[in-house]
């Protein structure tokens, strides 16, 4: 019997899903812009490449993900649904209640929009803005390896964006304090998954952070539309006792230049001061 030509699952997945990226011009996600012609920050990119972010906004032409990614989102994306319907059919617990789920909301004075996982309220009754993280079990352990409190900075950036969103469309009474990062991991080769809630304080630091992030990429969105002018790559950072490009520039292989992480990438490194392909 000659052997039956097997379909490819997995080039057909990670196609698939670019077509869907594609198509999904209107989703929460995609580049909205504002009445001047701004393009929105989404809360959960503000700390995201700035030249990434002018690409993206200008119809560059994304190369899409690995089908790693395309998994990682898929898996995170169902995660999410589970946490989001079940504070929805148990929405109080334990002296803990839901004032918000997955709300989607923008910002009146400035370029930001988001849609944080939940605000919860605490059995001390105060606001807290909360968000799930899936990670793998490697991630885990170089997040904890890596910050003194287990929190990825960007994570912080995420929930304080939240926070500011929710407070100027006055969905709260009061000023959110605290933020909450939920991270959901499966433990190596076990069907074991661990659940860790780390709080942390919403500073005024981290609110003027995510006002600079915004700002900056305004300003370098502006400065594009007038000079065609694009914000510089990521700049190198030190591995290893030499300098690299950032993880989040890094190609697929030696053979595949794509992006792994940066569906951008072919069309940074076509413009002046981008990555070498
Ligand atoms: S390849 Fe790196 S520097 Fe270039 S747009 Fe992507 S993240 Fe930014």
């Amino acid at each position: 019997m000659t052997a039956p030509i097997l379909p490819d699952f997995s080039a057909w997945l990670e196609e698939g899903a670019a077509a869907l990226d594609a198509a999904d011009t209107e989703g929460w996600h995609g580049v909205e812009f504002d009445k001047d012609g701004v393009p929105y920050v989404h809360a959960s990119s503000v700390s995201g490449c700035p030249r990434k972010f002018v690409l993206q906004a200008s119809g560059a032409i994304s190369e899409g993900n690995p089908v790693a990614s395309v998994m990682n989102f898929a898996l995170g994306n169902t995660i999410h649904t589970l946490f989001e319907n079940t504070l929805k059919v148990l929405p109080q617990r334990e002296g803990w209640s839901v004032l918000t789920v997955e709300q989607g909301l923008t910002h009146s004075k400035m370029a930001l929009k988001g849609r944080a996982d939940a605000i919860l309220i605490s059995p001390s009754s105060e606001y807290v803005l909360c968000d799930w993280k899936s990670e793998a079990a490697t991630s885990k352990t170089m997040r904890e390896k890596q910050y003194a409190d287990r929190v990825r900075p960007e994570h912080k950036l995420q929930c304080t964006a939240g926070a500011l969103l929710a407070e100027d469309a006055e969905l709260v009474s009061d000023r959110i304090e605290t933020g909450m990062i939920c991270y959901v991991s499966r433990q190596l080769g076990k069907n074991v998954w661990d659940f860790e809630s780390i709080p942390f304080e919403i500073t005024e630091a981290l609110r003027a952070e995510v006002v600079d992030c915004v700002t900056n990429r305004v300003e370098a969105w502006n400065k594009y539309r007038d000079t065609n002018e694009l914000p510089p790559a990521l700049a190198k950072v030190f591995q290893y006792g030499k300098l690299a490009v950032p993880w989040m520039c890094n190609p697929r292989s030696a053979i595949d230049r794509r992006g792994k992480f940066c569906e951008f990438r072919t069309a940074c490194a076509a413009h002046m001061g981008g990555v070498e392909l």
